[in-house]
């Protein structure tokens, strides 16, 4: 893809520190998984897991591995032995893709970590429906697997006010899950313990935040290719000192950058903001694509996911459970619409790119007029791509590459 244009990326030095961070992230959930302790429990990736942290779990993301199988193009072969077991070729392929492996018996972990041949086994699964449903069934498919317990939090969706009788329904069902969780722990819940991991939670939501936030500059440090994969930390290890630590020290990198003015893209000319799930298979292509055409895909309603600045440790259950029913998916159209209004002032936009993946329409956004709505009141002109998160039988590279070199001439033209 795009290999006659000269392409400028800058790599950022942090990036290896968040390479060490997921080895050492999933070195220590195998070592669990082979002894028996720590007790694991797998969570979905906006889940309640600052809950399962203070409880002393060693806490999983079976949507975070599935990336991995997308990022290795792993995804796509292991999908049909899903489809086989009648998980439809329609519905997620981070859910087909993640059984399919374990039907065949492989994992990324396997290529990526020496020593590591499977993934660590559940004691407990907690999903919550804040995302989609496709959690749960995947979820149970799992739990009746390893013959594990399954819990979770239905949360209402399409929100329009997150208003404070939803936020109670959702705080008083993760109260439920306290008892059934310390009884499988075998060890008693401690408030002060969740207070210690919430507020370590929130700390790594406010450093997450001005780490995307400084792609606001002119030029911007980072790119959303980057930090797709720089959120591994933001996902997995919330709640943790070590992540804390990994990303002040990443900030402390992009701040730098911007005081010597150095953007991720060499010469950024146009500034484009990315609505929908990456494309895992193809992250490295897109990111040269469109640095081959001086354009910087540098935000995201995506990373912006991982941002829970409701939380608080004075509040704990309240707290979770308003940052965890505020954020973007789960919202209805009309406050999705606005959100992304405010985000293409904020990083001065100049076009969007709206990824239509196939088997995820929770997080696909243009099916329904909103990118000709957007455009209307704000004038940000959009594309949108065919595709999928992991099942590249679902996108063409020659028709991602022609659309948006077309794309990129109109912003020209407009100027
Ligand atoms: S939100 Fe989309 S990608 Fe994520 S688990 Fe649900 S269907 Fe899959």
């Amino acid at each position: 893809m795009n290999e006659n244009k000269k392409v400028v990326r800058k790599k950022l030095k942090s990036a290896a520190a968040v390479s060490k961070f997921m080895a050492d992230y999933y070195y220590e959930l195998n070592a669990a998984s082979e002894s028996g302790s720590p007790k694991i429990a797998w969570c979905t990736s906006v889940g309640p897991a600052e809950i399962l942290r203070a409880m002393g779990y060693l806490v999983y993301f079976p949507e975070t591995h599935s990336a991995m199988l997308g990022a290795t193009r792993m995804a796509t072969d292991l999908i049909p032995a899903a489809n086989a077991l009648g998980y439809s070729p329609d519905i997620c392929s981070y859910l087909t893709a993640d059984i399919g492996a374990f039907l065949k018996g492989v994992t990324p972990l396997a290529k990526v970590y020496e020593g590591i041949s499977g993934i660590p086994k559940p004691d407990v699964l907690v999903f919550n429906t804040n995302q989609c449903r496709d959690v749960q069934d995947w979820f149970a498919w799992y739990g009746e697997k390893f013959d594990a317990p399954l819990m979770g939090v239905y949360t209402h969706r399409n929100v329009g006010n997150v208003t404070g009788p939803l936020i109670d329904s959702i705080a008083r069902q993760m109260e439920e899950l306290i008892g059934p969780l310390a009884k499988i722990a075998g060890k008693p819940f401690e408030l002060d313990e969740l207070k210690r991991v919430v507020a370590l939670s929130r700390e790594c939501s406010e450093l997450w935040k001005k780490i995307l936030e400084t792609a606001a500059s002119r030029p911007s440090p980072l790119t959303f290719f980057d930090a797709a994969t720089l959120m591994g930390p933001a996902v997995v290890g919330r709640g943790t000192q070590y992540t804390v630590d990994i990303y002040q020290d990443l900030l402390a990198e992009l701040e730098e950058r911007i005081q010597k003015k150095e953007g991720a893209v060499g010469d950024e000319s146009y500034r484009i903001y990315w609505e929908g799930m990456p494309v895992w298979g193809r992250l490295r292509a897109h990111s040269e694509l469109f640095a081959g055409l001086k354009a910087n895909v540098l935000a995201s309603t995506y990373c912006n996911s991982w941002i829970f600045s409701a939380l608080n440790p004075e509040d704990t259950f309240n707290s979770m459970a308003q940052a965890y029913t505020e954020l973007f998916v789960v919202r209805s159209d009309a406050a999705k619409q606005k959100y992304i209004a405010d985000m293409l002032d904020f990083y001065k936009i100049d076009g969007i790119i709206y990824h239509d993946a196939k088997t995820c329409p929770n997080n696909t956004n243009c099916r329904y007029g909103m990118p000709q709505r957007l455009e209307k009141t704000t004038g940000v002109p959009s594309l949108t791509i065919q595709g999928d998160l992991n099942d590249l039988r679902l996108l063409s590279d020659e028709q991602t590459q022609t659309n948006v070199e077309a794309f990129i001439e109109q912003l020209e033209e407009r100027r």
